[in-house]
């Protein structure tokens, strides 16, 4: 059986998952004292077929994270609905925004005033204000990408002057070998910091480390593997 039948030999699958997931964040929520309801579950569903997306659509999945804007414009053509939100997850390269700005409800990756620059240009030629968080690199390892802790008044100070760009938040990835609890620590801090500076949505916590995003403060929880299954990559990611 090649990749691609695999893949949908799992459609049945994702429904399933999808609503396990969905009940395991319930239960965490419930568990340390919050409201179930103000966490979004997106489902990532890069490198997957759309035939999965509207498997997950089917399962009551209503938002969707992407990496690549192309394959983010791609499905957002296709299934072309208004009850279902786009979210560019993924690092943006500044000739690609013009894909994601008015398809994607909420970028997640600002990390530059560059990438910010562009992203006013193109909302503003579209007459729309494009919902943004900003990407922080709270341990400062490894990730390439993500603003440091010590940049964010400086950030968001400069991004005053963009009329077409609304930051609504924090986003960060935790560290790749982190220990649940080195993983918590991330994600505190990042709510610490979203806190302090009045910003309300925080996208943390992926498949291996979602119930202690959860536990931390996440309102968006980004799940790929555990709703879709592995991927299988190519050339990209
Ligand atoms: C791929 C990806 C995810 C989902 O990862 P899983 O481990 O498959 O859940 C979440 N966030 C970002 C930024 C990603 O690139």
């Amino acid at each position: 059986m090649n990749d691609y039948n695999a893949e949908i030999s799992a459609l049945s699958d994702i429904k399933e998952n999808y609503n396990k997931i969905l009940s395991d964040i319930k239960d965490i929520a419930v568990k340390c004292g919050r409201n179930p309801e103000d966490i979004t579950l997106i489902a990532v569903s890069k490198t997957k077929p759309i035939e999965c997306v509207k498997a997950a659509i089917e399962g009551g999945a209503a938002d969707f994270g992407e990496n690549r804007p192309q394959e983010l414009a791609e499905k957002f053509d296709a299934i072309n609905s208004d009850n279902i939100r786009w979210h560019q997850i993924g690092h943006l390269q500044r000739n690609k925004v013009k894909l994601a700005v008015g398809r994607a409800s909420l970028i997640h990756s600002l990390d530059s005033l560059e990438l910010a620059a562009e992203i006013d240009k193109r909302a503003a030629a579209k007459g729309i204000v494009q919902d943004v968080l900003i990407q922080v690199n709270i341990s400062e390892e490894e990730s390439k990408f993500g603003i440091r802790v010590g940049e964010l008044d400086g950030f968001l100070e400069a991004l005053g002057k963009f009329k077409n760009i609304c930051v609504k938040g924090l986003m960060t990835i935790s560290v790749r070998g982190y220990l649940p609890e080195q993983n918590k620590q991330v994600f505190l801090k990042l709510k610490e910091l979203a806190d302090s500076h009045g910003l309300h949505e925080l996208s943390m916590g992926m498949t291996h480390d979602y119930k202690e995003a959860v536990e931390a403060g996440a309102t968006m929880i980004r799940v790929g593997t555990a709703i879709f299954g592995a991927r299988y990559y190519g050339a990209q990611n």
